[in-house]
């Protein structure tokens, strides 16, 4: 029998939920959802100083928003909690003093002016900088002398001599790692807390999570936390690494890209399937090409289809899956996203022409309100067809009234202008713009007056 899939998304509450981050908890959650596994959410908050409860709030309303629910986690409990690391510091004592007994860690007393000069001696010998081993042999006595100094020590996991370390990772394929190269690092921090090496891995193992997915810049760290898991004689979790997310140039996705965070987008109006749409296909191949709702996206998630190559995040995708999901949705649907009391008739007719809430904005001031200043283009085809021609618009308006197609009737008559020469000037006279949705159900709705108003302004002789 295999065992359940388990997965978790376990973030730091230092910042807003980044796309890259949202990615790999999207993957993991979808790999649990796919085989009807289970998802957690693990808060890894142990560096106090830069954990904050307002990151926290905000990344569960994140997590929310896009529809990644965890079945095991901070606010709802579970089996193997508590799930924030800071609630868990008794667990890990537990396993220091394992690793205590058993001899496979020693406190260090180095300052860090102590390992700062180890450092360059190192540097200096033309030799990778790494621990170099000088609180490993420490006596009894040696180290009872420290602590009489008032010396907080670090804790320290002793490597193994020459022991090899392999894995197949989920992504990347096997793995084979040196322990020669790796020194001794650090398990607990000065002030007693756990360091990420640790909680992270043995959390992972003691929750039973049985696939971590997670940015490539983790890699490297695996062998230690290997190390660690098999000192302690806990269960390995499969690792795969994926590629990390970069902006359309390639570079790593940074504020210089625009909005990087989950709740940025969300405030500009994103809508939480579009992101979904894009993020599936950022470093993994789906077998459908077209939308797929959030609820469809388990059964075309393929693990094995998951990229090592870093993936390109691009803005210009992002507002094509934009208009796919607002192609779904019904007026009132698309109402409630802009935040309208608009008719269900008007959201229909100007929904083509928004794919975020402020495009819409200069529709309904068509219908009431100021028109943005023409532009080159707009400006180019008013002054083509000139003042006597708005002039005879106002007559023919006064006569057909908001029925477009005797307006149109009546001055193709009096104008002799026909086709694009006579509707071109009458849209950008009416809308301010030469695109946009159908001209006769516009005119239709607009405040009575209007109409008239804008052609006007056009009849002057200038
Ligand atoms: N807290 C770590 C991070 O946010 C978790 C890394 C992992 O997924 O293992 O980078
Ligand atoms: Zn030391």
């Amino acid at each position: 029998m295999s065992s359940p899939v388990i997965t978790r998304f376990a973030p730091s509450p230092t910042g807003s939920l980044h796309l890259g981050n949202a990615r790999t908890a999207f993957f993991s959650h979808l790999w649990a959802r796919k085989a009807g596994g289970r998802f957690i959410l693990r808060i890894e908050d142990t560096d106090v100083e830069r954990s904050e409860g307002r990151h926290l709030d905000q990344l569960l309303i994140d997590l929310g928003w896009l529809g990644l629910d965890w079945d095991e986690g901070p606010d709802v409990g579970g089996p193997s909690g508590p799930y924030a690391q800071s609630e868990r510091g008794a667990f890990y004592r537990e396993l220091f003093a394992r690793l205590e007994r058993g001899g496979e860690a020693y406190p260090c007393y180095c300052t860090a002016l102590d390992l700062e000069l180890s450092r360059k001696l190192q540097r200096m010998a033309g030799k990778p900088p790494r621990y170099a081993g000088t609180c490993r042999h420490l006596t009894g006595a040696e180290r009872a002398e420290r602590e009489s100094r008032g010396l907080k020590p670090t804790l320290r996991f002793a490597v193994p001599p020459d022991a090899v370390i392999e894995f197949i990772d989920l992504v990347h394929g096997p793995q084979k790692f040196s322990s020669a190269d790796l020194g001794d690092f650090i398990i607990r921090r000065e002030d007693g807390t756990a360091a990420f090496f640790f909680s992270n891995a043995v959390d992972d193992a003691s929750m039973g999570v049985t696939h971590v997915l997670r940015g490539d810049d983790h890699l490297t760290n695996t062998p230690r936390q290997l190390m660690l898991l098999d000192a302690l004689q806990l269960r390995r979790p499969g690792y795969g690494h994926v590629g990390l997310l970069v902006g359309a140039d390639g570079t790593p996705m940074s504020k210089r890209h625009g909005s990087t965070s989950v709740s940025e987008f969300r405030e500009r109006g994103f809508l939480s399937e579009a992101i979904l749409n894009h993020l599936l296909r950022l470093g993994h191949t789906s077998d459908v090409d077209g939308w797929l709702a959030p609820a469809d996206m388990p059964r075309h998630f393929q693990p094995d289809h998951l990229g090592r190559a870093s993936a390109r995040f691009d803005e210009a995708q992002l507002l094509y899956w934009q208009k796919e999901t607002l192609q779904r949705m019904s007026a009132t649907e698309i109402r409630t996203w802009l935040g309208s009391n608009a008719s269900t008739a008007f959201i229909d007719l100007i929904r083509h022409n928004v794919v975020l809430p402020p495009d819409a904005a200069p529709w309904a001031a068509v219908l009431d309100g100021e028109l943005a200043p023409l532009g080159e283009e707009e400006q180019r085809l008013i002054s083509a067809a000139g003042p006597e021609f708005f002039r005879a618009a106002v007559a023919a308006l006064d006569q057909s009234g908001a029925d477009f197609k005797q307006l149109t009737k009546t001055l193709k008559e009096r104008s002799g202008r026909k086709g694009a020469d006579l509707f071109m000037p009458l849209r950008v006279a009416l809308t301010g713009q030469a695109h946009g949705p159908e001209l006769a159900a516009l005119l239709q709705m607009m405040t009575p007056g209007t109409a008239r108003r804008r052609f006007e302004s056009h009849a002057k002789n200038i």
